[in-house]
């Protein structure tokens, strides 16, 4: 079968998650000729299952919205807080700022079949995917990247080649990794340890498929994120040293100590049945010094991922695969991918990863509370929402300033740009 796939694309996407899939839709909405390669068999596992209001756009976009309505996926209507004695913030309802009936509803997924579903409606609009391929080395003419070298199912290697290949291997960031351009997050670098719960209690009513973050000591947090089929997704995000202090080693001995840290989550699983594994993973925020070069861009967290307290990261993989589609279409069709054309692309992204990041800077300052803010400056409540609900390309100085008093705000990280090559930076002098 593969014998019959041609070596020559208009673009090559490494990886069919979010971010690869998304963007494979709408270059081949645009016309053009792409394929994907993706390591797994879909549907496989993937954490990361809380979308955020602002999912709503690049989704629509997609033309998922009326699939995910009809999915089994719970609705997401609102976020909580609750404190490590296990008292709960009133919920926020997304309808109290935007329209009920789009942006302020949204979805609790499971990732294999969300996954899946994307992967299916970028084949639907005419995208090529090849599953358990792996790519393993990217082909290079000089400094421009042409295409990739891959391993296919049957162990075969073969060369596929494109003007411009899209990276968007998620956190593993193929291509970043291996051009050096990754740079760990100065502070945010926690620890996260997960499983799941069947049976386990629920809130009423709309508040069904709320988040819930909850509070362990030292800044730490669970995550609680109700799927359907009665699952719960349930982790804890702390700094390495405390999660283990005294020793304690196994993913599953950090997580049950972890819950006798928060009554509300001890509470709410105890008529519950613990399924599957334990699940850790560590080294934890980080940026690409690039977006991309000649012949390569970056694509959702092969780009950047960002520590998940907000939930932002299935909101920036979309939105940068959609982007990306339409920047490289419009690169395609000017007959020049050169790496200028995508300054806009990292502009618009990094903007909204800087916003969110000061945000989450914020929330692991021990001086900070969202209440202390909004109690001194009520109209700064709607800035709050807005950067947690994921409209994230706005001007928030006035919530910086006002946070400062009370934690210091970072300044924005000077990287993300295209890599422009040696020859068009001595023909542009
Ligand atoms: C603990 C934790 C909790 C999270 N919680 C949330 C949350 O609640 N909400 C949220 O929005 N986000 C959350 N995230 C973030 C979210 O999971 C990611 O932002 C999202 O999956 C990014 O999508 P992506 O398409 O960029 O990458 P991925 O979803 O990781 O997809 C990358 C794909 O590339 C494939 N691939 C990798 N290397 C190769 C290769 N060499 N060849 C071929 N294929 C390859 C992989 O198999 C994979 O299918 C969380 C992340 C973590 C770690």
């Amino acid at each position: 079968m593969t014998e019959n796939i041609s070596d020559q694309w208009d673009a090559i996407l490494i990886g069919g998650g979010p971010a690869g899939a998304s963007a494979a839709a709408v270059l081949s909405e645009h016309g053009r000729k792409v394929l994907v390669l993706e390591r797994e068999k879909f549907p496989r596992y993937h954490v990361g299952e809380s979308l955020i209001p602002f999912t709503y756009a690049p989704l629509e976009r997609l033309g998922m919205i009326s699939k995910l309505r009809q999915s089994a996926f719970l609705k997401k209507y609102s976020v909580q807080f609750v404190s490590p004695s296990g008292s709960a913030s009133q919920p926020f309802y997304f309808f109290t700022r935007y329209d009920r009936e789009t942006i302020a509803q949204t979805w609790q997924v499971l990732r294999s079949e969300f996954d899946q579903l994307n992967l299916d409606n970028a084949r639907e609009k005419g995208a090529t995917v090849l599953e358990e391929t792996r790519v393993t080395e990217l082909l290079k003419e000089g400094e421009a990247v042409v295409g990739v070298r891959a391993e296919l199912r049957d162990g075969t290697q073969r060369e596929f080649r494109a003007p411009i290949t899209l990276d968007c291997s998620g956190k593993e960031a193929f291509s970043t990794v291996r051009q050096g351009w990754r740079t760990k997050d100065p502070y945010l670098n926690k620890v996260a340890v997960w499983t799941y719960y069947k049976g386990s209690k629920r809130e009423p009513d709309i508040a069904e498929g709320a988040t819930t973050v909850a509070f362990v000591p030292e800044k730490g947090w669970f995550w609680h994120i109700p799927q359907h089929d009665d699952m719960v997704s349930v982790g804890v995000v702390a700094e390495g040293k405390y999660l283990t202090r005294g020793g304690v080693k196994s993913p599953k001995d950090i997580f049950h100590r972890e819950v006798t840290q928060n009554a509300w989550i001890q509470d709410h699983l105890s008529t519950g049945q613990q399924v599957g594994d334990y699940y850790l993973t560590n080294e934890y925020s980080f940026h690409s010094k690039h977006c991309g070069s000649q012949g390569l861009l970056l694509v959702g967290d092969a780009f950047a991922f960002l520590d998940p307290v907000f939930s932002s990261g299935l909101m920036l993989a979309l939105k940068s695969g959609v982007m990306a589609g339409d920047a490289v279409h419009a690169a395609l069709a000017a007959g020049d991918v050169s790496p200028e054309r995508f300054t806009d692309y990292a502009n618009t992204l990094r903007e909204g990863i800087e916003n969110m990041r000061k945000l989450v800077y914020a929330f692991y300052n021990p001086n900070f509370s969202f209440r202390q803010v909004t109690d001194k400056y009520p109209h700064l409540g709607a800035d709050i929402t807005d950067c947690l609900s994921g409209d994230v390309n706005k001007d928030f100085s006035r919530l910086w300033d006002a946070i400062r008093e009370w934690a210091p705000i970072p300044d924005d990280l000077p990287i993300g740009q295209p890599l422009v090559s040696r020859e068009a930076a001595v023909a542009a002098q």
